[in-house]
């Protein structure tokens, strides 16, 4: 019998690599909704090979669009109904007919469809991290609450959930285990300095090494944003503290992380750098896939090489750690703020420094609170923006006048 899988982003880089998986297995997969925000055509393509029951689209204006271009195709409105807005991508998590939910919306814009997913208990595949970064306690409680699967797309997560134990109970001691050892690829600036990075463009910051993906994932791993934010991920999703997570800079991303035991061994997983290959494994778990992926051949890449990442340059990854052990609202703020300050960036309205200094500014007014509900998290996340968007024209005076000078 099929299972039935929504896809939130579908329109995105991990959006597009789930569906090549879907395609390669249409008897195994069928395609209950796919949701975009933006590529209104490219959902509409989606929509005309997979033929979903329904497409979510943010605005009322984006759903006549769609409305129009699948009429013209001929496909026709009966085959497939248009939603609008957050209560249809809850909904389309949530429908008692949806077996398993890819979480690959960019942002905090993913938290509560993904959230409404772990609530009616669905296979959850998540790769949108911010969602767990923002609501980690709150979200893994939904998961056990519920009976939901929790299976972990980001790469790294994915290789580290391969290398623990079948049984693996939210406990390292009981299991042997002493770290988690997170890769790293150190990104496109890797070795510069601080002079050089006050001079790096939204475009040679999106340009990653090894791996494609979208831009705001693209500079968040430019700046170690992205591994800090995979090491509370770690940390939410294997229950454990930051000090147990060492960060690994690997440059050819073919190790995606190991865990180290008591008794010296260390367990990785290895292999091309595709997300098929996490996406098929949590799609079919505990069974295995074909994925598309090439074989990975270790004569082709001969050596691998290990170094400690550079804190100095990149202070981003010491924020998340900071965040992560503050707790309550502080993950969140992090989080929130440095999406303000990604798309800054990405804006040219800042320079690639100024990210992580508008976050540290954002950190330090922020109080203490713990998170209670969703409303604490979702009230923080919109506090850290307001926050960051009064810093931004701060920073922007500040530039002007630089300028001027
Ligand atoms: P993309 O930018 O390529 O795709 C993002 C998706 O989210 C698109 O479908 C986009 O729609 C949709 N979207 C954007 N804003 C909103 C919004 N406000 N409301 C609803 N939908 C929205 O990102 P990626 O696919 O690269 O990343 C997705 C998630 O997966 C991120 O959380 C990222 O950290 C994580 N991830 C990605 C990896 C990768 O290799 N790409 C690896 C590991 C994790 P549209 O395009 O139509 O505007
Ligand atoms: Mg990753």
């Amino acid at each position: 019998m099929s299972q039935w899988i929504t896809v939130l982003g579908a329109t995105g880089s991990i959006g597009s690599s789930t569906l090549d998986v879907i395609r390669r297995h249409p008897t195994r997969y069928r395609v209950y909704a796919l949701t975009g925000f933006s590529r209104i055509k490219e959902l509409v393509d989606a929509a005309l090979e997979f033929c979903p029951r329904y497409l979510v689209v943010p605005t009322e204006a984006a759903a006549k669009q769609t409305r129009d271009l699948l009429n013209q195709t001929g496909m026709g409105l009966a085959a497939c109904e248009v939603l609008v807005g957050e209560p249809a991508l809850s909904k389309v998590s949530s429908d008692a007919d949806v077996d398993m939910v890819m979480a690959a919306i960019v942002g905090a814009a993913g938290l509560v469809p993904t959230l409404a997913a772990a609530e009616a208990g669905k296979r959850v595949l998540l790769a949108n991290k911010e969602a767990l970064v923002m609501a980690g306690p709150l979200f893994m409680r939904a998961i056990r609450d519920n009976n939901a699967e929790l299976l972990p797309i980001d790469s790294e997560h994915n290789a580290i959930f391969q290398s623990l134990p079948e049984n693996y109970t939210d406990d390292f001691e009981k299991h042997g285990i002493e770290k988690i050892l997170l890769t790293a690829s150190g990104g496109p600036f890797r070795n510069r300095t601080k002079d050089e990075l006050s001079k790096v463009t939204p475009a040679q910051a999106v340009a990653h090494p090894n791996w494609s993906m979208g831009a705001k994932i693209s500079v968040d791993s430019a700046t170690l944003m992205n591994k800090g934010l995979e090491l509370i991920e770690a940390c939410f999703l294997f229950n454990c503290r930051a000090d147990q997570v060492q960060v690994v800079v690997h440059p050819q991303s073919v190790i995606h992380s190991m865990v180290q035991y008591n008794d010296g061994s260390v367990i990785a997983e290895l292999g091309q750098p595709d997300m098929r290959t996490p996406i098929a494994y949590g799609m079919a778990w505990p069974e295995r896939i074909d994925a598309g992926v090439k074989h990975l051949d270790l004569f082709e890449i001969s050596r691998l090489d290990f170094t400690e990442p550079d804190h100095e340059t990149f202070p981003c990854l010491n924020l998340a750690k900071d965040a992560f052990e503050r707790g309550g609202i502080a993950p969140a703020v992090l989080n929130a703020a440095n999406e303000i300050a990604v798309a800054a960036f990405l804006a040219e309205q800042i320079g690639f420094l100024a990210i992580p200094e508008l976050i540290t500014r954002v950190m330090a007014m922020s109080p203490d609170k713990t998170v209670q509900s969703l409303e604490d998290v979702l009230a923080a996340d919109q506090w850290a923006r307001e926050q960051a968007n009064h810093l931004l024209v701060e920073f922007e005076q500040i530039q002007q006048i630089a300028g001027q000078e």
